[in-house]
């Protein structure tokens, strides 16, 4: 019987609600991966430069050396140490030419010997050392090379080295990012060729670390890119976890949500937010002036079973000693939506009232709080007490019952003939109704014994001057003899079966109703 529909917004925040437990595990582990990894990327850029600086700061001092070998023969002519000059670059790794010059030019080399060649104007005051970085020269073109220069007195030396031992360096050392190498306004990177400034950047990380002993600079880092790439090589199998987790995780909460609470603690949630809507169902009159009536019958709009009809939930908040706050409310929702509406005069609004309302000393203030809302004449508010609830006919009872009536509230016993009324119960208590249970109007054709209690009810009703009612009227054979025995009201699926309040007021019936009653101006009921 209950469906499991839930409403639109229920059905988002709950999905909402699944699908972040199923990310969340993912969503905080990836914080911290990353401040991990990219705390390892730096520390090993950092490993990386040092590594290389150790490597290129050894090939520098082999060509240091050589010019300190050399620098005490510069005062001789060049034919006297052209030789000397070739030696060192025989036995001196990875230099691979040595030029001397003097005054801009450059007089003397051990590839050359002898020669003449201007290279620049003599500047005044040079550093000591100096580095250079060339794409090539002469012999070969386009092999970087890298030029130590120092200075000796009148004369420069400088030294060449090939730029493949300075790729090979930096190549050791570049790992998982690449290290650069810049001299001066250029920069010599994994391409092997020689660039100008700026190095290429790198978006999350810069390591820059100057040589303190020759005038170069490393420079080293990494991109965003690599590191959610490296992430996803080196957590490979900790995402895959938290994502396994993470559906774990929502396969529970979804098992958890779709869980009945406890009907307890899911009656109050109802009360709370007010789920509950209330249906009326004509009640009309066997006098030819149809709905001049209607019985109000509770339905929860549960936000995951969907309508809920009252016989599932009633005799629960009765339990609960919760329907006497529900009824209240209930009857508050209807007198402000009825209060504005047009209906047939002295307008018959049934209410279900239980024992337990009834022993309340503030169903008298519910009741006169409701008829406040009308002008006198307007409604007629009829309780329904039910017959299956013993209903002790003490004193005390029959005073409340009777104060009621002083309001102008009419008391009718509702399922009448389904409990323990005999003919004392009915005398002793101050009544204006009774309402036949629809099991006999059911009964009504059938020849069973209790297809006879319908004429009897009927004929005792009309005996102690009690208005009388019949419910589950459903079809014509029924109407027809009930009003045949003179019983004023009927209600059931024959006429209209309970439908929502704005539905009900909007019913052409209604609107005839009223028209019918303007008309034969409907006897008062007092
Ligand atoms: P009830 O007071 O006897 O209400 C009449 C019930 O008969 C309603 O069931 C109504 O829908 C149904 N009915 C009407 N016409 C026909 C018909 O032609 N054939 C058949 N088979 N049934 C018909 P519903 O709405 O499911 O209510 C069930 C019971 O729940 C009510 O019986 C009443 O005892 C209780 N109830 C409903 N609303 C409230 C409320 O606000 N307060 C209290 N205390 N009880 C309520
Ligand atoms: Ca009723
Ligand atoms: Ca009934």
């Amino acid at each position: 019987m209950m469906s499991h529909r839930l409403t639109l917004p229920a059905r988002i925040s709950r999905l909402l609600l699944i699908g972040i437990a199923a990310l969340l595990p993912v969503a905080v582990t990836t914080p911290i991966v990353y401040w991990q990894e990219s705390t390892r990327l730096r520390q090993q850029a950092t490993r990386q430069t040092a590594l290389a600086e150790t490597t290129l700061d050894l090939i520098l001092d082999y060509a240091s050396q050589a010019a300190d070998t050399v620098a005490p023969l510069t005062n001789q002519p060049c034919t006297q140490i052209v030789q000397a000059l070739r030696k060192q670059v025989t036995i001196v790794p990875f230099i691979r030419s040595l030029t001397l010059e003097r005054g801009g030019i450059l007089y003397c080399s051990s590839l050359f010997g002898v020669y003449h060649r201007q290279i620049s104007s003599p500047v005044k005051s040079r550093p000591e050392t100096e580095l250079h970085l060339k794409s090539g020269n002469e012999l070969t073109p386009g092999r970087p090379l890298i030029i130590y220069r120092k200075q000796s007195g009148p004369t420069a030396i400088y030294i060449a080295i090939d730029g493949l031992h300075l790729q090979f360096s930096l190549d050791m050392a570049s790992d998982y990012n690449p290290v650069y190498m810049r001299v001066g306004p250029l920069w010599i990177g994994p391409d092997h060729a020689v660039h100008p400034t700026p190095s290429p950047p790198f978006d999350l990380l810069t390591i820059q670390r100057t040589s303190s002993r020759y005038p170069y600079t490393l420079v080293s880092g990494f991109n965003r890119r690599d590191l959610y790439h490296q992430m996803a090589i080196s957590y490979k199998l900790v995402f895959l976890s938290m994502a396994a987790l993470g559906l774990a995780l929502a396969v529970w909460l979804r098992w958890q949500l779709s869980r009945p609470a406890s009907p307890a603690a899911d009656l109050q949630r109802a009360l709370d937010n007010w789920e509950f809507e209330t249906f009326l169902q004509p009640v009309v009159r066997t006098d030819g002036l149809g709905w001049q009536g209607a019985e109000a019958l509770m339905r929860w709009r549960h936000p995951r079973d969907g309508l809920i009809n009252p016989d599932l939930f009633i005799p629960y908040s009765e339990d609960c000693g919760m329907i006497v706050p529900m009824t209240r409310k209930m009857m508050h929702q209807l007198a402000r939506t009825l209060e504005w509406s047009q209906l047939p005069p002295q307008f018959h609004l049934g209410i279900n009232i239980t024992a337990a309302h009834l022993r309340d000393d503030a169903l008298l203030v519910d009741c006169q709080q409701f008829l406040t809302h009308f002008p006198p004449g307007k409604l007629n508010l009829v309780l329904e007490l039910t017959e299956r609830e013993v209903l002790e006919p003490t004193f005390e009872v029959r005073e409340r019952l009777a104060r009621l009536r002083e309001l102008g509230v009419k008391i009718v016993i509702d399922d009448f003939g389904t409990g323990h009324s005999n003919l004392a119960y009915l005398q002793q208590l101050p009544l204006d109704g009774i309402k036949m249970d629809k099991s006999f109007t059911a009964s009504i054709g059938a020849d069973t014994p209790s297809s006879h209690i319908v004429d009897s009810v009927t004929e005792l009703a009309h005996k102690l001057k009690l208005e009388i009612a019949a419910e589950g009227v459903e079809s014509e054979a029924q109407r027809v003899y009930l009003t045949r025995l003179n019983v004023g009201w009927l209600q059931g699926y024959l006429f209209a079966r309970p439908m929502p309040l704005r539905e009900f007021l909007q019913c052409p019936e209604l609107a005839a109703a009223r028209a019918a009653a303007s008309v034969n101006r409907l006897p008062r009921d007092d």
